[in-house]
């Protein structure tokens, strides 16, 4: 309970007051004015106009409901050093060095949150909180009322604005009934602005509820789609196919998210699998991905500082400025002499962990993760981007290949790396092992 009351107190310190600011904006412009300009254009003193009034406070409560019950109730963490009943299993797993503890099937390690978060689908900075196992139905509860209480508020904005220009010819022909919205300056604009602001929260929360649906439907996160994708692409050409152990069917997939009291189903460690698959083919995957990705690692000798911004247009020039890698992942500080394991490529910049130890630091890392980044720990060596001129690559004694291979599939396992945060484990024959088993 003491845990999760700091929790609480820890997430609403955190959100940045822009955001909240901005979002309580919309939300309190948008309801305002609705409800000012829907007593004049259909008063509650009819059945009719009594049942539209309390449809839309009902839609806002809903919203706001959700809303905070995603942002506090959160999307479950994994207990720190956490690890499977039984000891064998752990070879199945993928370890996480910053939570000391093995990630359990489905759960990712969020950089913002810094803890192994259950059934992760994504940071969600609206609600400065994951989302994930235990607030998934809150947060599709939260965008649906959303985008059905702004579609009212924009039939009763533009009905509204509608009969408020025309009041004039209303009167004149005497339909005095019609004649009931009228607008003073400020009043038209800001029925307008709202108006606006209505039809851009159908726009962009529906585009996302549609993609929650979605996802809902083949009961996939958003780092699964990326975990699938690329276990398709491993086996192009090959007779192999990849079956994905959490699809149960439409409807069953969409009982496994959703229910009229949004209570999250299980503990969310264990799954529900189909009847071909186990509890690990998934986490199997991705241990076998990340073996992978390590053979494909090249090490870099950093031969000019880099100053670990995210613009760095004094030090590196336009070239490296106008192309930066669209993520928000930390940018690292090098200096003359380090040498990085990289394993991701742009044009102008390259993605890698610092091997030998200087007094660097990861730039502009969240507040949670800084105390512990700043000091630097064995266990964890900082990691980021940084531009490619700054380095050239080592080219190993065995090496036959010599230059870089630009991989196609880099660009898909750059989203896909971005949640992959944990530390490498090194438990390659995980496919074989279970095989036998
Ligand atoms: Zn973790
Ligand atoms: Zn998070």
């Amino acid at each position: 309970m003491q845990n999760g009351t700091q929790l609480l107190i820890g997430v609403i310190a955190t959100i940045p007051w822009p955001v909240r600011l901005l979002f309580k904006g919309i939300i309190k412009c948008v309801t305002l004015m609705t409800l000012y300009m829907s007593n004049m254009w259909w008063p509650p003193n009819t059945v009719g106009g009594l049942l539209n009034k309390f449809l839309f406070l009902l839609l806002s409560s809903l919203t706001v409901f959700n809303f905070l019950m995603a942002t506090f109730t959160g999307a479950g963490y994994l207990e720190l050093g956490w690890k499977p009943k039984d000891e064998n299993d752990t070879k199945f797993l993928q370890y996480c060095s910053v939570c000391e503890g093995y990630k359990a099937p489905r759960s990712h390690h969020c950089r913002k949150c810094n803890r192994c978060v259950k059934k992760m689908d994504h940071h969600c900075p609206w609600i400065n909180n994951c989302v994930g196992w235990a607030n998934h139905a809150y947060f599709t509860s939260f965008l649906a009322f959303a985008v059905i209480g702004s579609i009212q508020a924009s039939i009763i904005l533009v009905g509204s604005f509608y009969r408020g220009i025309h009041r004039q010819w209303y009167l004149y022909h005497g339909q005095f009934q019609l004649a009931t919205v009228h607008f003073g300056l400020w009043s038209l604009i800001l029925c307008i602005f709202s108006l606006g602001l209505a039809i851009g929260v159908v726009i962009a929360v529906g585009m996302l509820l549609y993609f929650q649906i979605r996802a809902i439907m083949r009961n996939r996160t958003g780092i699964e789609d990326w975990i699938l994708e690329k276990a398709n692409y491993r086996r192009e050409g090959t007779s192999e196919k990849f079956v994905y152990p959490y699809d149960l069917g439409v409807k069953e997939n969409i009982f496994q998210v959703l229910s009229l009291t949004c209570t999250p189903i299980g503990d969310g460690i264990t799954w529900k699998v189909r009847d071909d698959c186990d509890q690990y083919t998934l986490t199997c995957e991705q241990i076998a991905q990340k073996a992978e990705k390590r053979a494909r690692t090249r090490v870099y000798k950093i031969i000019r500082p880099a100053t670990g911004s995210y613009i760095p247009l004094f030090s590196q020039g336009f070239k490296v400025c106008l192309s930066p890698p669209c993520t928000d992942e930390p940018r690292i500080k090098l200096e003359v002499g380090d040498t990085v394991r990289v394993t991701r490529w742009r044009k102008h910049w390259l993605f890698g962990e610092r091997e030998s130890p200087s007094s660097v630091a990861i730039n502009n890392e969240n507040t949670t993760s800084k105390s512990k980044s700043n000091s630097i720990s064995p266990k964890r060596l900082p990691r980021g981007w940084f531009p490619r001129r700054c380095a050239v690559e080592l080219v190993q004694p065995d090496d036959d290949r010599g230059t870089i291979q630009y991989n196609e599939d880099e660009e898909i396992s750059g989203s896909y790396d971005q949640h992959q945060e944990s530390d490498e484990h090194n438990h390659v024959d995980c496919q074989e092992e279970k095989k036998t088993k």
